[in-house]
């Protein structure tokens, strides 16, 4: 018999600011892959937009607005997913802001400290705990995957608050492939490198930056959103199925150099 574990037909994806950048990357190629697909965000337009180009995959696709960062929305919008398109196997707690406004860690308010820790993680965490509420009830398992970032493991200056994020990100994926690996449920963190999106607009665009950054990065060019579109129709596949509580850098061999 051939071998097609990376058929996802039958699968349902749900990817947290998959409206565009990386979440769209891995909206697209999971969904190219056979999967129905949610995408949450908070702007209604980019919601819409994503999913007319979405929807050409031919698949089931749910775009709804939710801030992660509202407890009570991600349980409404995990449930209005669940009864659209009926479970859920992989779920990619991807949305993110960044760190910007700090000039250094000394003034950084507590107001700004706060505003990235609720979307990056306590986003992440209602997320996921809802998945996982519904894979342990529902069985036959899953996978979670977060994106987290280089800067959990580089010192990242003046970003000390989006840097704890990520690092969070990464401890509570590893904790949850060990609670639920019983449950067939496992449990990763992706961390992208320098990736070109409305995110990072501001520095792949800036001159000086470009200029020192780019010498570094071993694959001469700042990252996409489909470049994640591999490793996630992979968590998301069979293949993966005895793989769990792992961190994957993708990032064009940037942190290598
Ligand atoms: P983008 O700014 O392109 O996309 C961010 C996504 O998150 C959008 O879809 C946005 O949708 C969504 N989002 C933001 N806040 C919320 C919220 N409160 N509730 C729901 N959705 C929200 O960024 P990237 O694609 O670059 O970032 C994706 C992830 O990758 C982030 O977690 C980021 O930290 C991480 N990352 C990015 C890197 C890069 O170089 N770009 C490097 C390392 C990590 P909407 O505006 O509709 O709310």
């Amino acid at each position: 018999m051939a071998y097609r574990p990376f058929d996802l037909t039958g699968k349902v994806a749900l990817v947290t600011g998959g409206n565009r950048g990386i979440g769209f990357g891995i909206a697209q190629a999971v969904a190219e892959a056979g999967a129905d697909v949610a995408i949450w965000g908070t702007n209604a337009a980019k919601n819409a937009e994503a999913k007319a180009e979405l929807a050409k995959t031919g698949r089931k696709v749910v775009a709804l607005q939710c801030d992660v960062g509202d407890e009570a929305a991600v349980d409404a919008a995990f449930a209005r997913t669940l009864e659209a398109l009926g479970r859920m196997d992989g779920c990619f707690a991807n949305a993110g802001i960044g760190g910007g406004g700090a000039k250094s860690f000394l003034e950084m308010s507590s107001e700004l400290w706060h505003r990235v820790l609720r979307v990056n993680l306590d986003g992440a965490f209602y997320t996921f705990r809802a998945a996982a509420r519904h894979m342990v009830e529902r069985g036959g398992g899953g996978v979670l995957v977060g994106t987290a970032s280089l800067a959990a493991v580089e010192g990242s200056p003046r970003s000390e608050h989006y840097a704890a994020t990520k690092g969070g990100l990464i401890s509570m994926v590893r904790s949850l492939a060990v609670e639920f690996a019983r449950h067939n449920v496992r449990a990763h963190a992706i961390l992208p490198g320098w990736i070109e999106t409305d995110m990072t607009h501001r520095l792949t665009t800036n001159e000086t930056f470009h200029s020192k950054v780019m010498p570094r990065i071993p694959m001469r060019r700042w990252g996409k959103g489909d470049d994640f579109g591999g490793i996630a129709v992979y968590l998301m596949s069979s293949a993966a199925r005895y793989h769990t509580g792992d961190t994957f850098v993708i990032d064009g061999g940037y942190s290598l150099f």
